[in-house]
């Protein structure tokens, strides 16, 4: 799950990471209300789950409650990304001297907790690693002997950060960051830019936290930061509903029993020249409700163009399968046609029941392969 920047902010605070004092605002009243408290210059900053808003037009300065409230209403409502702005924060303006990036990721290749900083800041992390990849110091951590402080010192000596001061301030927070990252069983906790003010002091200007979900109900508080409003409308039906997917971008839907087998089927729709609409694991068992549960989900995507169902019966059993689809074809309005390619246990009675159904709507095929490139077909 991903946390809007002030409720990164919030969890930064909680482990003794410098951040600007702000507030929420939904309105241009409230911005105004809000740089009032805060008093003087002030950054109004869109709160969306995506990055870029600098670039986008989503942070302006701030000089009076005034101005606030005008970037407020130029804010509001603004498209980035194809999230649309519902919400402030305004945060007193802070001087900077300098913007570096510091972030605690998950390096799976290692599977080790990665450190990375460098002084080339407040641009994009990919960036700098492709333009300057030696401005770039990592340092992994063994996540059982946990983080040793020799390791921060390595990373703000590699950075090449030569200031006494700030290498003091850095060290301490590098101990700190990592120690939220682990804390609150993150995924991600990145700053970027991490700023010297004018004053030398260093600050977390921006935040960017994504927490485990599978981890979130040992966090009550940090579950409760969902916001239901931004999620895919269909992603939420499917959490709903209890049915794995992921939303892709291409038209053809896929289903699938197991992931490994939907990963496959992904990439196979690949091969044979089509865009998957999405990644939808039935699991084990696919009982008719799964599938009626499943073909709900992905039939309510307005992008697929057809549905590819791929499943090889262990547990699950081709005819209970086949009987599935069509409890789901009559309780539910599927426009698209719908590739069936069914193999393993009772394949042949799962194949003979959708035969006799008579229904122009399904096609079936008797390999992977050729299944993808029919409903790739049937998508185009
Ligand atoms: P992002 O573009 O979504 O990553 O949003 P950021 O929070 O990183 O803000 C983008 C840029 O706005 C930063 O790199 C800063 O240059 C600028 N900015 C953000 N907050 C402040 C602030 O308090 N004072 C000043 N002067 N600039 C800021
Ligand atoms: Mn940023």
């Amino acid at each position: 799950m991903d946390l809007y920047e002030h409720q990164g902010k919030e969890l930064f605070a909680r482990h003794g990471i410098p951040v600007g004092e702000g507030r929420l605002a939904t309105s241009a009243d409230e911005a105004r209300q809000a740089a009032n408290e805060l008093g003087g210059p002030v950054v109004v900053k869109a709160q969306v789950l995506t990055g870029g808003r600098g670039k986008a037009g989503g942070v302006r300065v701030a000089a009076t409650p005034d101005e606030a409230a005008e970037a407020a209403d130029a804010i509001l409502g603004l498209d980035i990304r194809g999230h649309v702005v519902g919400r402030l924060w305004i945060e007193r303006a802070a001087p900077i001297a300098r913007e570096y990036y510091l972030s605690v990721t998950f390096d799976r290749g290692a599977k080790k907790p990665l450190l990375m900083l460098t002084r080339e800041g407040g641009v994009e992390i990919e960036e700098v690693a492709a333009r300057d990849p030696g401005a770039l110091a990592r340092v992994h951590v063994d996540p059982l002997a946990g983080y040793q402080a020799y390791q921060g010192r390595r990373l703000v000596h590699d950075a090449g950060i030569d200031d006494p001061g700030e290498r003091r301030q850095l060290v301490a927070l590098v101990e700190r960051l990592y120690a939220c990252f682990a804390a609150e069983e993150a995924m991600l906790c990145e700053i970027n830019p991490l700023v010297v003010t004018a004053d030398r002091e260093l600050l977390a200007l921006d935040a960017k936290v994504t927490v485990d979900d599978s981890a979130l109900f040992r966090h009550p508080e940090v579950a409760a930061m969902r916001d239901t409003s931004a999620a895919d409308p269909l992603e939420a039906l499917a959490r709903e509903k209890g049915v794995t997917y992921v939303r892709l971008d291409g038209s053809v839907g896929i289903l699938a029993n197991g992931a490994g087998l939907a990963m496959a089927t992904v990439d196979l729709v690949g091969v044979a020249g089509g865009r998957p609409a999405n990644f939808c694991d039935l699991g084990g068992g696919g009982r008719a409700e799964g599938v009626v549960a499943a073909l709900e989900v992905i039939g309510a995507d307005p992008g697929v163009r057809s549905i590819f169902f791929n499943i090889f019966g262990g547990l699950t059993r081709g005819d209970e399968v086949a009987r599935g689809i069509l409890a789901a074809l009559e309780r539910l309005e599927i426009a698209v046609p719908i590739v069936v390619r069914l193999d393993g246990t009772n394949a042949v009675e799962g194949r003979a029941i959708l035969a006799g159904a008579g229904l122009g709507q399904l096609h079936v095929e008797a390999t992977m392969l050729e299944a993808a490139r029919r409903a790739v077909e049937l998508a185009a």
